[in-house]
């Protein structure tokens, strides 16, 4: 790998034996899951590997820890510590099966400390009534909180020698709740101060992912999907030989395999690639995980845990050419069309700049932008702030907007070497509305808008269209369903 230069500024070549094990949270939703990522973190070790593992909240918890702390912020007290106590019966039933004796009583007494913690909170948001971002992220940060402990009491019985450490005292991020944004530089300083000295130990540490502190200690988190954000950033502070996300499809796929069953694995996929689907809502990668991987060139895979002998997806560098312009298509949902008309005033300078400065005001991310002679259509997440930011819009132009919108997106390096293509994609969904088209900046993408309900017609129709052809050098040649693997 290549050569880096520390915070500290000394000059090394990275930690190639180091192997950054990311799990999601079906890979951790009951105890058979847990017994299942124990095997494989077990066959890392026993390849000379020095793993290092993040674990999500178990499958559905980030959710109903999400409903709590809003029943609680609407005053209802019954309703939050309902589902709190429907989740500490679940954790402590899965402690249960996964271990035995004095280990157990010390865990299910860390659990049961925990969710006393955890009732206190919502009791006492429910006391006010009033829900922040701030203590909305410390409800949420429980989920991982719990897993992590369990995941590694589990190893214990692997003999993996499994520590449990607090993801809070090494993910230093800023104030940002809800979205923190990681400081890498401090990350990379918590990493070796807590996780180095117990893998050179030979210890495997277990932490949670999605979860952070601010420089005061309070508790903060990187956003949906974040477990994977953690993972990166801690194979990029540990100058990792390889970050793994562990999930339960067989790696990157031609699509979603909920949308098409019979969606192929993708071998290898460039990071810019594959940086590209996630941001357009592949939802199989956070669409941060890959920057700390390019910066460090360091390989992520992604692999099925319900399939551990699969070879999954390799993200590199450089991907092989594949005879399909492209590699994969992403699908994004609950998006809203903003149209500005400003007949006079479009062209003219600054105008541009105003109109962004509300999106920057309200931190808005635009996904897709268009423009014409008299009006500016752009599209944005879904949001509670649109009104607000449409009536602001609305002092220096019409506006209206329209939800219930989903971006398709197709991704692939070999986008540049085709010709015809737009008409291979327009005619293979001649029959859906297209309300706007862009190919992007980076020569690697091709997006359109469509109506919600449209989605899955066309992503099979697209799909159908450029993956018939086999291709095995780039693709598996069948499908091989998790579901039907070990
Ligand atoms: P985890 O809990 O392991 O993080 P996620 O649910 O976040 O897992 O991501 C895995 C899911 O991503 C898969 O079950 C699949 O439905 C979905 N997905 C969407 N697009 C793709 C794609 N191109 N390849 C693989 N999976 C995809
Ligand atoms: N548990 C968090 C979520 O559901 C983070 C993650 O799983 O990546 O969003
Ligand atoms: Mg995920």
């Amino acid at each position: 790998m290549s050569v880096d230069v520390d915070i500290s500024g000394a000059v090394h070549t990275g930690r190639p034996h180091i192997v950054v094990m990311k799990f999601g949270g079906t890979s951790v939703e009951d105890a058979a899951a847990m017994k299942r990522t124990a095997a494989i973190v077990a066959g890392r070790r026993e390849r000379k590997l020095k793993p290092v593992v993040v674990v999500s909240a178990m499958a559905k918890v980030t959710d109903q820890l999400l409903a709590a702390a809003a029943a609680a912020g609407n005053n209802d007290r019954a309703g939050a510590i309902a589902l709190a106590v429907k989740l500490r019966e679940r954790h402590l039933a899965t402690a249960g099966q996964l271990i035995t004796g004095e280990r157990l009583m010390q865990l299910a007494a860390k659990l049961h400390q925990e969710f006393d913690a955890l009732d206190d909170l919502l009791r006492g948001i429910a006391a006010v009534g009033e829900l922040t971002p701030r203590t909305n992220d410390l409800v949420v940060s429980f989920g991982e909180r719990l897993s992590s402990r369990m995941v590694a009491a589990c190893f214990h019985e692997y003999g993996l020698e499994g520590v449990h450490v607090d993801a809070r005292h090494c993910i230093i991020t800023d104030s940002n709740y809800g979205k923190a944004a990681p400081n890498e530089e401090a990350i990379e300083a918590k990493l070796h101060e807590h996780i180095l000295p117990l893998v050179n130990a030979g210890k495997t540490p277990v932490l949670g992912g999605f979860i952070g502190s601010n420089d005061a200690g309070i508790t903060t988190t990187l956003g949906r999907g974040g477990s994977d954000y953690t993972a990166a950033l801690v194979g990029g502070g540990l100058y990792a030989g390889a970050i793994e996300i562990w999930t339960d499809v067989n790696g990157i796929m031609t699509t979603d395999p909920r949308i098409v069953p019979e969606a192929l694995r993708v071998k290898t996929i460039s990071f810019e690639e594959a940086a590209e689907l996630a941001y357009f809502g592949a939802k199989v990668l956070h669409p941060a995980t890959i920057l700390p991987a390019v910066q460090k060139s360091i390989p992520v895979w992604v692999l099925n845990s319900k399939n551990a002998a699969n070879e999954g997806t390799k993200i590199e560098a450089m991907a092989p050419h594949c005879r399909s312009p492209f590699k994969s298509i992403a699908a994004k949902k609950r998006l809203t069309i903003i149209d500005i008309v400003a007949s006079r005033m479009l062209m003219s300078h600054g105008y541009l700049k105003s109109v962004f400065d509300v999106f920057d005001k309200y931190k808005c991310a635009i996904d897709m932008v268009s423009t014409s002679e008299v009006s500016i259509s752009l599209t944005v997440d879904s949001n509670e702030q649109l009104p607000a930011i449409c009536a602001e819009l609305g002092k220096i132009a019409d506006v209206k907007y329209e939800g219930r919108k989903a971006l398709v997106c197709l991704v692939g390096e070999d986008i540049r070497g085709h010709n015809g293509i737009a008409g291979r994609v327009f005619s293979a969904i001649s029959h859906v509305n297209v309300r706007m088209i862009s190919q992007g900046a980076s020569e690697i993408n091709m997006s359109f808008m469509i109506d919600e309900e449209d989605v899955e017609e066309a992503v099979r129709s697209l799909h159908r269209v450029f993956f018939a052809e086999p291709d095995e050098n780039v693709f598996d040649v069948v499908a091989t369903p998790a579901a039907s693997a070990v």
